[in-house]
């Protein structure tokens, strides 16, 4: 299957290139060149254990992959969570359930993928014939950094380098990756937030003089965002397992419309939602849930995406976003995949800050997503109501998600199924869920985190516990203007 890029200057003839390259060289982002249907192999799927589900979901794109070896490789990625199981189904209340993403090594939902990215980048860089070294480029609002760093650990023909922005994580988060083991990765903060860090990475990739320096010195990039298609493409396949799983258990009939209500900051894991919907998951409404940066919620209501606003550092930080990079995928769709208006707009939105859609495109935006956001109190005071309601304990980004699933269903008065994704576990954020319960705030992450387990008995998992005792490895602080040549002296080190 052939990649285009969104705004129409780059084509590669299978994922194995895509995924190599990240990128694509006009600045876009690669999208397949069309959406594979297996409506018809649905109840193929159901006897199905996960790492077999992402494989078939997976291979469909990956033609060029051999299904042995992708098999294996998911089986490898997905026996790295709890019970072998990266997306169990928790059922709550009689049409709500709660597809929990975060039993893997670093417990949010970017391992789904960064478990498996490893392989389909080593993988994908053989089949494309890349000799170089690759190095990993990564901005990260919290969780995609500490899951990339372990994915990518000591993999040979790689190196790997986080950016985050210094004061936009959570405790734990920066000790997460501050600790990173490995001789191959590089973990630095930089002075600005998660959209200071991806445009600085983005400038990188986009840099010719950048590139034919790292290439006379035996590198090119690729990167672990979900602007990478092998980001995206494992996260399609929870879509499914979860749909699969209502099915088994009862809930619904193979066939029955569901929604999904993806709490959203790069727009990375709803797109996924998406184009499940598009390959014939009976899916109703995609509900894009956001916190206080509500950019998004602004343009799914209005068509218009305007980021010339306040920034606020939220309890949800890895959705502190303003520029969402895989909205760009959407827009392309939107557009009746014409390149050339893509390019316009992110053209007008680098110049501007701001685009607009049609009217028409607007409402085919509104058939396909309910938006809503959820703020600061709201999400303390849903995080606090779902554990007296329900005995179960919601991190903030999941809250932001559950608060705006209710707001959806007061305004649709819709009955079917509605399928929350949480996308990380709550003792990222002791000290806020802990505040969300006790109505008290305490400073110190393990404490809360000791706090959070005498309140609800959810185990401390071990990567928490053990964090404590760590040695710190990174401290370095740059400002944002000095990234490239961060890079440069990391690569000069090998
Ligand atoms: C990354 C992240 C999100 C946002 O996901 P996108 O794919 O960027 O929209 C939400 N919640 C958590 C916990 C995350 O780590």
């Amino acid at each position: 299957m052939k990649f285009f890029s969104t705004r129409g200057k780059d084509v590669v003839s299978s994922a194995a290139f895509a995924i190599s390259k990240g990128l694509a060289d006009d600045g876009g982002l690669f999208v397949p060149e069309f959406f594979p249907n297996v409506v018809d192999d649905l109840d193929k799927l159901l006897d199905m254990d996960y790492a077999e589900r992402a494989c078939f979901i997976l291979s469909k794109f990956l033609d060029e992959y051999d299904y042995d070896g992708l098999l294996n490789a998911c089986k490898n990625a997905y026996g790295k969570f709890e019970d072998a199981d990266a997306a169990p189904v928790v059922k709550v209340d009689d049409k709500l359930s709660i597809l929990e993403l975060f039993h893997g090594p670093t417990l949010a939902f970017k391992d789904v993928a960064l478990t498996l990215l490893p392989y389909l980048l080593r993988k994908g860089c053989d089949i494309a014939g890349v000799k170089e070294e690759v190095l990993i480029l990564t901005a990260t609002s919290g969780d995609t950094g500490k899951a990339a760093l372990e994915g990518f650990k000591n993999q040979d023909g790689i190196k790997i380098m986080v950016f985050f922005p210094s004061d936009g994580v959570s405790d734990m988060q920066k000790l997460q990756m501050c600790t990173q083991e490995g001789d191959n990765v590089n973990v630095v903060a930089v002075k600005g937030n998660f959209d200071d860090c991806q445009t600085a990475v983005k400038k990188i990739f986009q840099s010719q003089e950048v590139r034919k320096t790292l290439s006379e010195k035996g590198v090119v990039l690729s990167s672990a965002n979900s602007i990478n298609f092998g980001r995206l493409a494992p996260q399609i396949a929870y879509y499914f397992s979860a749909y699969c799983d209502l099915v088994n258990a009862g809930e619904i009939s193979l066939g029955d419309k569901i929604n999904f209500v993806v709490p959203t900051g790069n727009f990375g894991n709803i797109l996924a939602g998406y184009y499940a919907k598009r390959m014939g998951l009976p899916i109703n409404k995609l509900v894009c849930a956001s916190n206080s940066n509500n950019v998004l919620t602004e343009f799914i209501s209005s068509g218009v995406y305007d980021v010339d606003r306040e920034f606020y550092k939220t309890v949800s930080p890895s959705m502190d976003i303003l520029v969402s990079s895989n909205l760009e995928r959407l827009v392309y769709e939107l557009s009746g995949r014409d390149s050339t208006v893509t390019e316009r707009r992110m053209n007008d939105l680098k110049k501007n800050g701001r685009y607009s859609v049609s009217s028409s495109e607007l409402k085919s935006l509104g058939e396909e997503f309910f938006a809503d956001y959820c703020d600061e109190d709201d999400c303390l005071k849903t995080i606090n109501v779902f554990f007296e309601e329900y005995g179960y304990v919601l991190d903030p980004h999941t809250a932001v998600a559950v608060y705006v699933s209710e707001k959806y269903l007061e305004y649709s008065k819709d009955e079917k199924q509605t399928v929350v994704l949480s996308t990380a576990s709550p003792y990222k954020f002791p000290q806020t869920v802990i505040e969300a319960l006790t109505d008290k705030k305490y400073d110190d992450a393990f404490k809360c985190a000791k706090m959070l387990f005498e309140k609800t008995a959810y185990p401390v998992p071990e990567q928490i516990a053990n964090l404590k005792k760590k040695e710190k490895r990174f401290s370095t602080v740059i400002e944002k203007d000095d990234t490239i040549s961060a890079v440069m002296s990391f690569v000069d080190k090998f």
